[in-house]
């Protein structure tokens, strides 16, 4: 059987970065289901579909085919067989993939890539509703928070490293208004599963947070092996 990490949390907390190396670590298969969510965001911006045609973007859920490949341990994503990994790291497309997510046909056309994948392999996979909705007998749930403070912080210094001409207070306004629209949508919304370990990363390193986790993986494993069952399913029982 697979061990599934799961790791929630909103934007600019970290979450890609710690779960890749993670995975790198581990050896598991990392999962980026946001890069999905910002596939299909790709899709509508380039057919000039708004966020608010709910019909237009229904109908083009029709039209789109997501797959994930691995190329030298690294996540692609194709749209339409289009290998678009680069092109959906804009801001634009991060703000569509947000303003598209709430609708229940976008997430139903993901829900069962990201299931067989974690199914098939040992994974670690970042999201918003992983250990909530897609993967709620994960063996280990994380939630990898932040204050926005720190995750504007961050981004912000991500981008001028990058020489990309960006505005501290700009980039927040922004972070608020996503997490404002993940926590509150009607179906499957940003939240902590009830079973989830909390980690605010605000005040702490990659390393800190590396270490952190690999001891809650250290120790779960452990007790897995005593009880002969994945933790999450005994305290669902
Ligand atoms: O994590 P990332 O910034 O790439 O995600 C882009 C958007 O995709 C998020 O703001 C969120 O609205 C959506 N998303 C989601 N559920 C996931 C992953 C991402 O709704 N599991």
């Amino acid at each position: 059987m697979s061990y599934n990490i799961a790791i929630d949390g909103p934007a600019g907390a970290g979450k890609s970065t710690i779960a890749k190396k993670l995975a790198e670590r581990l050896s598991f298969l990392y999962v980026d289901t946001g890069a999905m969510y910002r596939a299909m965001a790709y899709y509508f911006l380039s057919h000039h579909i708004r966020a608010e045609e709910e019909d237009r973007i229904r109908e083009a859920c029709g039209d789109i085919s997501i797959d994930i490949i691995y190329r030298d341990g690294t996540q692609r994503v194709l749209l339409n067989q289009e290998d678009v990994s680069e092109k959906i790291r804009q801001e634009e497309v991060g703000n569509m993939a947000s303003a598209t997510s709430g609708y229940p046909f976008v997430r139903q056309k993901l829900l069962n890539l990201q299931r067989s994948l974690a199914c098939s392999n040992d994974v670690i996979m970042d999201g918003r509703d992983i250990g909530t909705a897609i993967l709620p007998d994960a063996d280990l749930k994380i939630y990898l928070t932040a204050s926005p403070e720190a995750r504007a912080k961050r981004r912000y210094l991500e981008l001028v490293q990058k020489n990309i001409p960006c505005d501290l207070e700009a980039i927040k306004r922004d972070i608020e208004e996503r997490d404002d629209r993940d926590m509150h949508r009607k179906i499957a919304p940003l939240r902590a599963a009830e079973d989830a370990r909390i980690l605010d990363s605000s005040d702490m390193g990659i390393e800190e947070v590396l270490s952190a986790i690999e001891e809650m993986v250290r120790e779960n494993r452990k007790e897995e092996k005593i009880s002969g069952e994945p933790q999450q399913k005994r305290e669902n029982r």
